[in-house]
Parts: C-alpha cells; sequence; structure tokens
C-alpha cells in the first residue's frame, strides 16, 4: 500500500484492523439483514443503510475478523510505558486502552504513538506487522500540546467540515481536505457559496460533533474503494493515482460519511467541538487552472474554548495587521493587473519607507567596507547555464527573450515555440534571462581584474531587483511576488576569511533586527547530511565553514538550532527566523557560504605563495527582498512606523484660514530640516481634519490657531493620542530631528504619563 497524500498521512502504512469497529458493523448487517428480508431485491442493490456502503465490504470484513479471532490463542503482549517499564496486556489490547491505563481515563490525548508512529486509539497492538516473536512495542499518547497533536485534531475538523457539507449539499463532491499550519481546509466540487453559508456549515458541524460519532478506520479493497468512491471522480483520480494495484486502502468513517483517508484521527466528533470556519476562496483541482474550480472553505480547530477564543483574537489582529490592506489603506503600495501580477508599484509614501531603509542599511555596509555596485536586469543565458540557473530552473523564471534578428531568421524558417524552447535550452540559440539571482553579475565584477589576496575579502553590495516566476495562485501582497530587490552582497574571501566575514554579516542582521524593536528572533543553522553525497567542495573545507557558522550563531546569544541536511547543496547556512507580536514566524534575512560558483565560474585570486586559489563566495540579504520585508514591516508595526521610517513624519493642520501663514513657515522649517510633512489647510473643521489625517497614522499632527500664531509655537497631538501644548517651533524640531535621528521606537515628544500607583 502506498501513501495516499491527499491527506497527508503518517509515513508508512500498517496492515490493521479495527475487532471492534467490525463487530459493531457485523451487528448493523444482521440488524439489517432482518428488515432486509421482506424485500431481498433492495438487500442486494440497495447500498447498505442509508449509507454509502455496499454491504459485500461489511459482510467480507466480518469475515476476516471471525476468522482471525477464532484461529488465535490469547496471548500476552510487552508494551514499553512512556516511563520506561514494560507492562504486559492481552494481544488485543488497542492503542488507546493503554492510553487509559498510562494516564487514567481524562488523559487528554487524542491519539497514541506506536513505536514513534502515530496510530488510532482503536489501532490493535498485535497488528503490526514487524512485532515477530518478540511481541513487543512502546506505546504514548499524542496531545494537541504538540505539533503532530493539532495536525491530527485539524486533519479530523477538515472530515467534519465534508461531513456536515454533504448532509447540506447532498451534491457537492469532496475532493482533498489536509491539515494546515493554522488550521485545515476542504475543497469541494460544488455550487458557488458565499461567507454567509459558512454559519450554516459551521451548525452542521456543532451538531455532527456533539452527537459523539465515532470515528472508525476501515481497510478496503481497490475493488470495495472503487465501488464507495465510484460517484466521485476526484477520489477515483487519487485512487487511480497513489493506490498501488491491489494494495487497497483505508477509509475512515463517521456516522452515515466516510471518506478516503490513511488517518489517523480522533476517536470520536466529540473532540472536535470548538471549531471555526474562517474564510472560503475558490482553488483549482490539483493547483491547475485547467481544471475544475473548487469552493476552498477554511478553518481553524482548538482543542478548548478559551484557545479557540485566543486563536480567533490572534487571527483579528493579523487581520487587522494584514499588509495587503494597510498598505492600500496607507497608501504604500500598488498592484496593478495591467502592470502584472506580483509586480510592485511602490507609491510615494512607500518608497519613503524602502528608501530609509536602504540609507539605514548603506551606512552600515560603507563601514563594513563594502562597495556598491550597479548591474542590469538580464544577462545572457549563457551566463545562467554557467551559474547553473539555466535551464533547471526555467519554470520559476520568466521566458528567456530571443533577439529580434534572430527571431526574425527563425520565424522564416517556421521555427514553432516548442522547438524555440528546446533551441534555448540546449544551448543552440543564444538570448537573454531577466535575472533570477545577481551572484554571476558580481562574479563578473570580481572576474574583470586580477584578484591578489591583498583584495580579499572584496565585498559587493547592489540592491539588485530579480525576477522569479511564482505561479500564480501563490502570489500574495508584498510577500510573494515576480519581481523584488535583494539587499543583496557576494563576499569573495578566502578560506581563512570564512569565519570573520560571516560574523560581520551576521552583525548587520543583529543590528537591523533591534533597530526595528524585532527582539524575538532564533536562528537556524543549516549543516550538510553526513550520509548524503549531494554536496560539492571537500569534506574539510565543509567543516571549517560550518564550523565558523556555528561559532558565528553562538556569538549571538540568541536560541539557535543546528539543522542537518538544511545546508544547500554548495555550502551550509544561517537562516534568521523572526517571530511577530502575535507569534507568526517569518523567515528574514540569510547568509550561504559557497563553494560551487567560484568554482563553476574558476574564480581565482593570487595567494602569498604567488599561485593561483580559489576564493570562496557568501551570499547574503540581510532583509531579504525589500518588498518582502517592508512587507513585514508593515504588519509588524500595524502600520504605526516609528517616525525615521514613517512615510509621513509630521502633519500640519490649521484651525482656521488666518493660520495658514503661520503654516506656512512651520512647514518651511520642517522641510528644511528634512522632515517629511503633509498639511491640510483646507476650510474643513479641525475635528474633521484631524479624524481624516489621522487615519494615514502620522506620527505627530501639528495643530495652529490663535494662540500659536501669537507666539510663534506649535501644539502636538502623538499618534499616541497625547498632546503637548505650545511648545517653540525651534524646540520643536530639534526634538523631533533628534527622535529620527536616534531612529527611537517610541513617540518621544508626547511621552505618555506614567501612571502613578
Ligand atoms: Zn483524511
Ligand atoms: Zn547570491
Amino acid at each position: 500500500m502506498r501513501r495516499l497524500h491527499q491527506h497527508e498521512a503518517p509515513p508508512t502504512i500498517c496492515r490493521e484492523r479495527n475487532y471492534r469497529t467490525v463487530w459493531k458493523f457485523e451487528a448493523l448487517v444482521w440488524l439489517w439483514f432482518g428488515f432486509g428480508s421482506t424485500n431481498s431485491l433492495t438487500l442486494v442493490s440497495f447500498p447498505f443503510c442509508f449509507v454509502n456502503y455496499p454491504a459485500n465490504l461489511w459482510l467480507g470484513n466480518s469475515f476476516i475478523s471471525r476468522k482471525k479471532t477464532e484461529g488465535k490463542n490469547m496471548s500476552m503482549i510487552d508494551i514499553t510505558l512512556p516511563d520506561g517499564t514494560v507492562n504486559q496486556y492481552s494481544e488485543e489490547i488497542t492503542a488507546g486502552e493503554i492510553v487509559d491505563d498510562i494516564y487514567g481515563r481524562k488523559h487528554g490525548c487524542i491519539a497514541a504513538s506506536v513505536n514513534g508512529e502515530e496510530r488510532d486509539f482503536s489501532f490493535v497492538i498485535a497488528d503490526l506487522e514487524n512485532i515477530g516473536g518478540t511481541c513487543s512495542a512502546s506505546v504514548d499518547g499524542i496531545k494537541t500540546d504538540s505539533d503532530a497533536g493539532m495536525h491530527i485534531l485539524r486533519h479530523s475538523a477538515a472530515h467534519l467540515l465534508a461531513q456536515a457539507v454533504m448532509e447540506i449539499y447532498p451534491d457537492a463532491k469532496p475532493t482533498i481536505g489536509p491539515a494546515i499550519e493554522r488550521g485545515f481546509y476542504y475543497d469541494f466540487d460544488m455550487e458557488p457559496i458565499g461567507e454567509s453559508d459558512l454559519r450554516t456549515i459551521q451548525k452542521k458541524m456543532s451538531q455532527l460533533a456533539r452527537q459523539n460519532l465515532s470515528v472508525e478506520r476501515v481497510e478496503c479493497s481497490d475493488e470495495e474503494l472503487e465501488n464507495l468512491f465510484a460517484s466521485n471522480p476526484y477520489k477515483m483520480e487519487i485512487i487511480s493515482d497513489k493506490v498501488e494495484d491491489g494494495s487497497g486502502s483505508t477509509i475512515y468513517k463517521q456516522g452515515e460519511w466516510y471518506d478516503l483517508c490513511l488517518g489517523p484521527h480522533v476517536a470520536s466528533t466529540a473532540k472536535l467541538m470548538n471549531v471555526k470556519l474562517t474564510s472560503i476562496s475558490t482553488a483549482y483541482w490539483r493547483g491547475d487552472q485547467s481544471r475544475q474550480q473548487l469552493m476552498r472553505i477554511y478553518g481553524i480547530v482548538e482543542p478548548s474554548k478559551d484557545a479557540l477564543k485566543e486563536t480567533l483574537q490572534r487571527i483579528e489582529e493579523a487581520k487587522k495587521r494584514d499588509h495587503r490592506k494597510l498598505g492600500k489603506d496607507l497608501q504604500l503600495f500598488h498592484i496593478d493587473e495591467e502592470v502584472g501580477q506580483g509586480l510592485i508599484l511602490w507609491t510615494p509614501r512607500g518608497a519613503a519607507v524602502r528608501q530609509e531603509l536602504q540609507d539605514f542599511i548603506l551606512v552600515e555596509l560603507r563601514r563594513q567596507g563594502y562597495y556598491q555596485v550597479f548591474t542590469p536586469h538580464i544577462g545572457k543565458l549563457d551566463l545562467y547555464r554557467k551559474s547553473g540557473h539555466f535551464p533547471y530552473y526555467q519554470d520559476s523564471q520568466y521566458p528567456a527573450l530571443v533577439e529580434r534578428d534572430l527571431m526574425k531568421k527563425l520565424a522564416d524558417e517556421d521555427c514553432s515555440c516548442g522547438e524555440l524552447s528546446n533551441l534555448m535550452s540546449a544551448g543552440d540559440i543564444e538570448g537573454y534571462l531577466l535575472k533570477p539571482m545577481n551572484c554571476p553579475h558580481h562574479i563578473k565584477i570580481y572576474d574583470s581584474q586580477p584578484r591578489s589576496y591583498r583584495n580579499l575579502p572584496l565585498r559587493l553590495a547592489e540592491f539588485g531587483t530579480v525576477y522569479r516566476w511564482e505561479q500564480s495562485g501563490e502570489i500574495s501582497g508584498m510577500t510573494r511576488v515576480r519581481g523584488f530587490t535583494q539587499d543583496d552582497a557576494h563576499l569573495f574571501v578566502t578560506e581563512e576569511q570564512i569565519a570573520k566575514e560571516v560574523l560581520g554579516c551576521i552583525e548587520i542582521v543583529q543590528i537591523i533586527f533591534k533597530t526595528l524593536g524585532m527582539d524575538d528572533y532564533r536562528v537556524r543553522v543549516g549543516l550538510r547530511d553526513p550520509d548524503s553525497d549531494k554536496y560539492v567542495g571537500e569534506g574539510e573545507k565543509w567543516d571549517k565553514a560550518e564550523a565558523a557558522c556555528r561559532t558565528a550563531a553562538l556569538s549571538l546569544g540568541v536560541p539557535f538550532t543546528e539543522e542537518e541536511g538544511e545546508a544547500a547543496f554548495y555550502g551550509p547556512k544561517i537562516d534568521f527566523v523572526v517571530k511577530d507580536v502575535i507569534g507568526r514566524e517569518w523567515q528574514l534575512g540569510t547568509v550561504q557560504v559557497d563553494y560551487n560558483l567560484p568554482e563553476r565560474f574558476d574564480l581565482t585570486y593570487t595567494g602569498p605563495d604567488g599561485q593561483p586559489h580559489r576564493p570562496v563566495m557568501i551570499h547574503r540579504a540581510p532583509f531579504g527582498s525589500m518588498e518582502r520585508f517592508c512587507g513585514v514591516l508593515i504588519e509588524h508595526f500595524a502600520g504605526k512606523f516609528p517616525t525615521w521610517l514613517s512615510p509621513t513624519q509630521v502633519h500640519v493642520i490649521t484651525i482656521s484660514e488666518k493660520h495658514n501663514l503661520w503654516a506656512q513657515e512651520v512647514i518651511s522649517a520642517l522641510v528644511e530640516a528634512g522632515v517629511r510633512v503633509e498639511a491640510d489647510m483646507s476650510d474643513a473643521t479641525v475635528g474633521k481634519k484631524i479624524r481624516t489625517h489621522r487615519k494615514m497614522q502620522p506620527n505627530y499632527m501639528v495643530i495652529l490657531g490663535d494662540e500659536e500664531v501669537e507666539k510663534k509655537t506649535v501644539s502636538l497631538r502623538g499618534r499616541n493620542n497625547e498632546q503637548v501644548n505650545g511648545m517653540p517651533i525651534g524646540e520643536f524640531i530639534e526634538k523631533l530631528t533628534a527622535e529620527i535621528q536616534s531612529k527611537d521606537l517610541q513617540l518621544t515628544l508626547t511621552p505618555k504619563t506614567e501612571k502613578q500607583d
């Protein structure tokens, strides 16, 4: 039996039978026979019960079960418990019964782990194929405080969702329904429904949960599967693709509903009381736009009412912070279908934020001895053939450009698009590529003149724009785009310099995080898998580079993990994962050591011995991409940027026309001091002006009336709603520029008054 992917099943499949379940079915079958005997015709043709079950399936299973139990002498098996003790149980014992025995009836576990594999509570230990003559196994419970536990809970909720949908929309065809990072979804081929229908579906889910339906696993032969899912072409496609001929698979059944699935699942729908359907969208069958469009329903599930409440609050907060919404409200960026999907237009206000970030990092780069370079947005195909980016990563790139003359010649020769693509891949014709990476261009700058060990390290930096072809379904706001600018740099170093340079790269990342108040982050060091031979470069060099990364990570004094097998094939790497205020993790900033590209481009430098040596490259991008980083920053600050980063730092508002002259003077002084300022001298009421301008989240609003005009002062209202009146203009500008220069995260001009106890 091979793994089915539709529900992200556990890695291995066992042949297991749930005897109790089967006996229950048997009872039903007898009951049904009793009823059915008055009409034997219905008996044969009518699907089992009021459900879609062919009777032969259950008859078949009960037959198997009887044969098995009759032929066996009851013997005992050894079970190792989590504390290491070994208990003896009857061989008919289930994983759930053992978990009850270990933790008592109120254990709060939702599934079991048997020999490290996730299993249903109904799993009969003696059914382990590898149990052999020793008849022993280790068993523990799985709780919802683990990823595995939440995954099972979510996947089970997806089943409940499908069951509810099928009861309300009997013509709907369920397709796939996996657990995802924060919840679950299920895709249905069905009539379009809207957000308002979610309430009805959720109500049905609650009803089904309250019915405490047991969730049962049943093994089926190929033939049985085909009968069960004959009316659902999607499930049939999965069966024909994923189930090896003759191996059969399993279904999970709750009440009258069943699904093709490998499990495991919670034992009863009662575990799924705390569910909330969150949204609805469309998706294509198997992500393929040429295939059926489906309705996708998303939901979340938690083990308790409180946990659900907390999660819903977090989702609400995340919605408020969504950079796509804030980006629009605050006029930070624009995406225009006519320009193209995933291509960001930075509007003046968003560009101001980006420019500040770039200026900020440029200062750090200069301090660390980087050189700025500029390189074009395209390069020849041959360049990327050499670097390995073409043709292997063709699918994630815009199609190549062909020179005009050549294009014409090929057209005259009736060359088809397919042939053209083949000629390009094979390297038979030349063309250009929108650059997917900046590295090859920087390599060519390195290689443009002879280098000596005295020139190293050579650090080349560029805000380089690259282009990737993301699938349209994956494009999202600023975080998944088709064109983006990396704050990229490549360091060409000697072996001995790796450690120090990696440390330097990390320092920049740290300065950025500290300045932006991203205090909660962890570091992942990606090392090679010692058992794999996919890596380029000698083992000894790798040892050194890995040690350098480890030492650098250690010096940070933040939690870090070493992950074997997570290195790139060309070198170890360090990734920074930032946790935001609402607990979401973002991978930002990366430093990678590379032995591969210097080799491919045959880069050298002259060593102290006068001989040519191979440099090592370090790729690093502390922000990653400006687009993604700004998207994350918008959410991190919830659109309330610290003053130095703010698109507009001060909005000047006059109470009436007679204050406009003083306003002009104030504005000039602010502009002179380099402050980004906006003004409203319209004849709207001051209350209305304040309300309108507050929406743009300026750090300060300057409000000017008679008194300010008379005394040449300003009255301030901070974004924190604190007010300071009658501040002399000179003092205001001095304090404001100090706040900007120090990159303070707080509003220092209108500090919140500390509450006295
Ligand atoms: Zn499933
Ligand atoms: Zn690079």
